[in-house]
């Protein structure tokens, strides 16, 4: 299958580690580009360097982001290009567009330019989770993208020697900080995700008592109630948020009716769609099955080439409705 070739030519470009705005990201957007013109399309970039193909004079489009994160995997956002690319081919003549976004894994931006040009947007992405390999299913439909919050807490003890003061006299401000941190965990139920992935410890020698420790908090939940609740049972204050994102419109209605009984999901993740959602696209988002526990963002990464070829089928006839729908609109 000519999509799982561009998957492994994708991946060999840096061997999994492809950097937003680095050279491994750079030879996979102009490989794609070559991709783009073989299917037909007109080649563009805007000024952060997002790649467009199009037809004519495309409102229709689909794609996602050709960068990973260090040590990545060889699906995250290379299969929804890739994908969008095969359903390009299979439309000839269809007025559509294809968009490979720039450095989503360092906080997805997608494109201003972009949210200008579209009346529809559908990206396909693998799960990155565990929900569709155990329901047994392909293919899943994402309802929407889940609110988030993140923030800091900072923990003050009292450096001091690691050898000459007693334990009982110690202000450590580690041990409070770790206290917190099974804290945390203890507060993210069923639904809900609560992480703390980042910690700096001061001064942080070997030798020395903690006497300061800043950490992260990410909190996420299907809904702002539900992260509501779930910040203040963990106690932090935000300093970032983002609301939920819904997908909707033509493209989430045109995914339903070719995937009827398909299993629905909200994504705890953020991708490209969520940005193109949030600037008020109609955007619709398919998710793959992820194999080996939903493992990503590592070389474990895994979805099988049956699923993907049901994943382009579906994205294609997803795409050829709108299209429909768009063109009887127009008379
Ligand atoms: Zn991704």
């Amino acid at each position: 299958m000519r999509a799982l070739t561009r998957l492994d030519q994708l991946y060999a470009i840096g061997a999994g580690t492809r950097l937003g705005y680095s050279p491994e990201e750079d030879a996979a957007h102009e490989l794609a580009a070559r991709w783009l013109q073989q299917a037909g399309l007109d080649v563009t970039t805007d000024e952060a360097g997002n790649l467009f193909g199009h037809r004519g004079d495309a409102r229709i489009w689909s794609g996602s982001h050709l960068d990973t994160v260090p040590n990545g995997g060889r699906f995250d956002g290379a299969l929804g290009v890739v994908a969008a690319i095969e359903a390009a081919n299979r439309l000839p003549g269809t007025e559509l567009g294809v968009v490979a976004f720039r450095a989503e894994e360092t906080g997805p931006m997608g494109s201003r330019r972009l949210a200008e040009l579209p009346d529809a947007f559908l990206e396909v992405h693998v799960e990155q989770g565990p929900a569709l390999e155990r329901l047994g299913e392909p293919l899943g439909i994402v309802t929407g993208v889940a609110a988030q919050a993140r923030g800091e807490v900072t923990f003050e003890g009292r450096a001091a020697h690691a050898g000459t003061t007693p334990i009982e006299e110690r202000a450590d401000a580690l041990v409070d900080a770790a206290k917190f941190v099974l804290h945390v965990r203890e507060c993210a139920r069923e639904g809900a995700f609560a992480t703390v992935g980042a910690l700096e410890v001061e001064p942080g020698a070997t030798n020395v008592v903690p006497g300061r420790v800043t950490l992260s908090v990410d909190a996420r939940a299907s809904t702002a109630e539900a992260l509501e609740t779930l910040v203040e049972a963990i106690g932090f204050e935000p300093s970032w948020r983002q609301d939920p994102v819904a997908m909707s419109g033509p493209p989430l209605e045109a995914l339903r009716a070719v995937l009827p009984g398909a299993p629905q999901l909200i994504s705890g993740a953020g991708h490209d769609a969520m940005v193109l959602a949030a600037a008020g696209v109609p955007t619709a988002m398919l998710f793959v099955r992820s194999l080996n526990g939903g493992a990503s963002h590592c070389p474990d990464e895994l979805s099988s080439p049956e699923d993907i070829a049901l994943a382009v089928d579906a994205l294609t006839e997803t795409l050829a409705r709108l299209s429909a729908s768009a063109v009887s609109d127009k008379r």
